[in-house]
Protein backbone atom coordinates (compact mmCIF):
# COMPACT_ATOMS: atom_id res chain seq x y z
CA UNK A 1 0.00 0.00 0.00
CA UNK A 2 1.06 3.41 -0.77
CA UNK A 3 1.73 5.72 1.94
CA UNK A 4 3.20 8.39 0.43
CA UNK A 5 4.74 9.63 -3.16
CA UNK A 6 7.11 12.83 -2.77
CA UNK A 7 9.96 13.88 -4.64
CA UNK A 8 10.27 10.88 -6.33
CA UNK A 9 10.37 8.60 -3.04
CA UNK A 10 7.46 5.83 -2.80
CA UNK A 11 6.78 4.96 0.32
CA UNK A 12 5.28 1.43 0.24
CA UNK A 13 3.90 0.06 3.23
CA UNK A 14 4.10 -4.53 3.53
CA UNK A 15 1.10 -5.78 3.08
CA UNK A 16 2.44 -9.25 4.17
CA UNK A 17 5.17 -7.87 7.12
CA UNK A 18 4.39 -4.18 7.86
CA UNK A 19 7.17 -2.60 6.99
CA UNK A 20 7.47 0.82 5.07
CA UNK A 21 10.12 0.68 2.68
CA UNK A 22 10.95 3.70 0.72
CA UNK A 23 11.62 3.54 -3.44
CA UNK A 24 13.39 6.12 -5.37
CA UNK A 25 11.10 6.01 -8.79
CA UNK A 26 13.38 8.46 -10.54
CA UNK A 27 14.64 5.88 -12.97
CA UNK A 28 11.38 3.99 -13.32
CA UNK A 29 9.82 3.82 -16.81
CA UNK A 30 7.28 1.83 -17.87
CA UNK A 31 6.85 0.64 -21.65
CA UNK A 32 3.70 0.88 -22.54
CA UNK A 33 2.53 -2.28 -24.08
CA UNK A 34 0.32 -2.48 -27.35
CA UNK A 35 -0.87 -5.70 -27.22
CA UNK A 36 -3.29 -4.47 -24.21
CA UNK A 37 -3.12 -0.67 -24.88
CA UNK A 38 -1.92 -0.21 -21.13
CA UNK A 39 1.39 0.58 -19.48
CA UNK A 40 3.29 -1.94 -17.70
CA UNK A 41 2.48 -1.98 -14.05
CA UNK A 42 5.31 -0.50 -11.52
CA UNK A 43 6.04 -3.76 -9.29
CA UNK A 44 7.41 -2.19 -6.31
CA UNK A 45 8.99 -5.08 -3.70
CA UNK A 46 10.07 -5.51 -0.01
CA UNK A 47 12.60 -6.64 1.75
CA UNK A 48 10.41 -9.81 3.44
CA UNK A 49 10.09 -10.96 -0.52
CA UNK A 50 6.43 -9.65 -1.21
CA UNK A 51 5.81 -7.42 -3.87
CA UNK A 52 3.28 -5.22 -4.64
CA UNK A 53 1.85 -4.09 -7.75
CA UNK A 54 0.67 -1.11 -8.67
CA UNK A 55 -1.79 -0.60 -11.48
CA UNK A 56 -0.57 3.45 -13.25
CA UNK A 57 -3.62 3.23 -15.99
CA UNK A 58 -5.85 4.77 -13.91
CA UNK A 59 -7.62 8.08 -15.34
CA UNK A 60 -4.97 11.10 -15.15
CA UNK A 61 -6.88 13.53 -14.08
CA UNK A 62 -8.97 12.84 -10.65
CA UNK A 63 -11.79 14.79 -12.56
CA UNK A 64 -12.15 11.91 -15.13
CA UNK A 65 -12.68 9.56 -12.43
CA UNK A 66 -16.08 7.90 -12.64
CA UNK A 67 -16.95 7.55 -8.82
CA UNK A 68 -18.37 9.47 -6.51
CA UNK A 69 -17.30 10.10 -2.50
CA UNK A 70 -18.48 7.19 -0.73
CA UNK A 71 -18.40 4.40 -4.12
CA UNK A 72 -14.93 3.38 -3.10
CA UNK A 73 -13.39 2.97 0.50
CA UNK A 74 -11.32 5.74 1.83
CA UNK A 75 -8.46 4.21 1.80
CA UNK A 76 -8.99 3.03 -1.98
CA UNK A 77 -9.47 6.91 -2.88
CA UNK A 78 -6.30 7.68 -1.20
CA UNK A 79 -4.28 4.89 -2.94
CA UNK A 80 -6.34 6.46 -6.11
CA UNK A 81 -4.79 9.27 -5.75
CA UNK A 82 -1.06 8.65 -4.97
CA UNK A 83 -1.28 6.25 -7.66
CA UNK A 84 -1.82 8.87 -9.96
CA UNK A 85 1.36 10.99 -8.79
CA UNK A 86 3.12 7.87 -9.04
CA UNK A 87 2.17 7.45 -12.59
CA UNK A 88 2.70 11.01 -13.21
CA UNK A 89 6.25 10.18 -12.57
CA UNK A 90 6.55 6.56 -14.54
CA UNK A 91 4.89 7.10 -17.26
CA UNK A 92 6.95 8.69 -20.24
CA UNK A 93 3.73 9.65 -22.16
CA UNK A 94 3.25 12.39 -18.60
CA UNK A 95 6.36 12.55 -17.43
CA UNK A 96 7.64 14.59 -20.07
CA UNK A 97 10.40 12.48 -21.63
CA UNK A 98 8.23 11.28 -24.50
ZN1 LIG B 1 7.36 -7.18 3.74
Amino acid sequence: MLKEVKDSQAKVECVDCGVITNHDVTDIEVPYLEEFDEYENVVLGCTCGTSEVFNVNIPVDAEDEKFETGDLPLEEEVQRYYVRILQRLVRPDLNGSD
